[in-house]
């Protein structure tokens, strides 16, 4: 497939490129609101052609597009995407609105394109390894959920993700879409109710650079979901607890394929072996076989609206100081 970048971002510089070319695929353009850095850009990595705007790149004949321009304009670039007869695979979180998130949507089943979203960590060796456990029973019934993602940004993204309401910053926005994607896909099921706290830290201005909040899910199970930007020590986790076995991730919520895993029962401690593979190439492999109409795990653009909704909800949660329901996504989209 041909595929152009919408936006000379961080991520599609250090990950998306190569993993693009790992699937066989050829990066034909770059797209970025400041042509000196499309063209900086395309030079550094190989790209034939740079853009200063999107609507150059239906000439040059694509077939999918990847969106990593900041999170206010995700929206308006998926619907030039779908409007161009482009598969679209599209930065989490979708949008800054739920209205935004579900137009895009929309307009990529209209258009009968494939819609993705970023959602790696699902593809990471050891929330797969959970899942099995999971199914196989090894937990009984399952309990409770943590997860610890508290990281610290790098120097070099303390940008709009500090400062900027309006590009869709913030920790809760960045990363709590992560955490609800990841337990999703491992419960086959999303918080139907949260309750959050947030706090600033220091780092950001303006916005929350930490978060902590509960989860409630219909079959019962709460979760708790840690995320925050300023804390370089803090390891990453995903635990699940049953009444016959816990399973301990740790250092598993990452760019890198990374993380262990123990199972925790009546037998002793287990630790179990976990697949190593690059997670963004997981994603792509994944939208081919979504594009060729085979079953697929793909976190699709409904995956990317109901992460989404939770972290609005977490939001919503922190600054109204009270129980807040979860967004019934299948409403919003019949609707
Ligand atoms: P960046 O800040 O690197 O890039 C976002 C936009 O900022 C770019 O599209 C670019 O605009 C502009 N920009 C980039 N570098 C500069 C610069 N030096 N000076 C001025 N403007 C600049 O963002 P990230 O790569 O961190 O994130 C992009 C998207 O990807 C977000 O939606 C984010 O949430 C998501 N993301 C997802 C991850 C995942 O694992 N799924 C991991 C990291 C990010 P322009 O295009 O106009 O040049």
């Amino acid at each position: 497939m041909r595929w152009v970048l919408v936006g000379a971002s961080t991520i599609a510089g250090e990950w998306m490129v190569e993993a693009i070319r790992a699937v066989g695929d050829e990066v034909v353009a770059v797209v970025s609101g400041d042509p000196q850095r499309a063209r900086a850009f395309a030079a550094q990595h190989g790209i034939a052609h740079a853009l200063g705007d999107e609507k150059d790149y239906p000439a040059l004949g694509v077939d999918a597009v990847y969106i990593s321009n900041t999170n206010d304009k995700h929206e308006a670039s998926t619907l030039f995407a779908a409007a161009n007869g482009c598969h679209v695979l599209c930065e989490k979180p979708l949008a800054t609105s739920l209205a935004s998130a579900v137009r895009m949507v929309q307009a990529c089943r209209a258009a009968g394109v494939v819609m993705g979203t970023n959602h790696h960590l699902r593809h990471n060796g050891p929330h797969r390894v959970m899942r099995e456990q999971l199914r196989a029973g090894a937990l009984g019934q399952l309990v409770a959920a943590r997860m610890q993602h508290s990281v610290y940004l790098p120097a070099h993204l303390q940008g709009w993700r500090l400062d900027k309401p309006t590009a869709g910053g913030g920790v809760v926005l960045d990363i709590a879409v992560h955490n609800a994607d990841s337990l999703a896909f491992l419960l086959g099921e999303y918080p139907v109710a949260v309750c959050a706290m947030v706090s600033n830290s220091g780092m950001a201005t303006g916005l929350e650079d930490n978060a902590m909040s509960v989860w409630r899910f219909a079959s019962g199970v709460t979760a708790s979901s840690h995320q925050g930007f300023s804390t370089p020590y803090a390891d990453t986790g995903l635990e699940l607890h049953g009444t016959q076995g816990s399973l301990h991730g740790s250092g598993m919520m990452s760019q890198q394929p990374s993380g262990d895993l123990v199972l925790v029962n009546a037998q002793g401690r287990l630790v179990l072996p976990v697949p190593r593979g690059n997670l963004y190439v997981a994603c792509l492999e994944h939208m081919h076989r979504a594009i060729r109409g085979e079953p697929h795990e793909m976190a699709d653009g409904r995956a990317g609206i109901q992460s989404l909704a939770v972290a609005l909800a977490v939001l919503e949660s922190a600054h109204s100081a009270r129980e807040v329901r979860v967004a019934d996504v299948d409403a919003l989209l019949a609707g």
